[in-house]
């Protein structure tokens, strides 16, 4: 079983130390990636699920994914961390 890590935001993956985000000591997020999350942080506290969603979904068309893998994705997307703890 691979479990490959995602980021609980966007599902963007974060198995390389790289793309993770940062905490507030600098240290690495073991849940968001760099993009989603810096110095303990979102950087954009505003995002909804509906503009993830969106955004997700134009992101993977330019990357020319197949429509299945772009549902698999955004269909993920509810279920993230992120999402679960503020669903209203
Ligand atoms: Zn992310």
């Amino acid at each position: 079983m691979t479990a490959e890590k995602l980021c609980q935001s966007c599902t963007y993956p974060i198995d390389n130390i790289e793309d993770r985000g940062t905490e507030k000591d600098g240290s690495k997020s073991n849940l968001y990636c760099k993009y989603c999350y810096q110095n303990g942080e979102f950087t954009d506290p505003d995002m909804t699920l509906q503009r993830m969603i969106g955004i997700a979904t134009s992101e993977m068309k330019k990357q020319h994914l197949s429509k299945e893998l772009i549902s698999q994705t955004t269909d993920m997307l509810p279920g993230l961390l992120r999402w679960k703890v503020k669903s209203t």
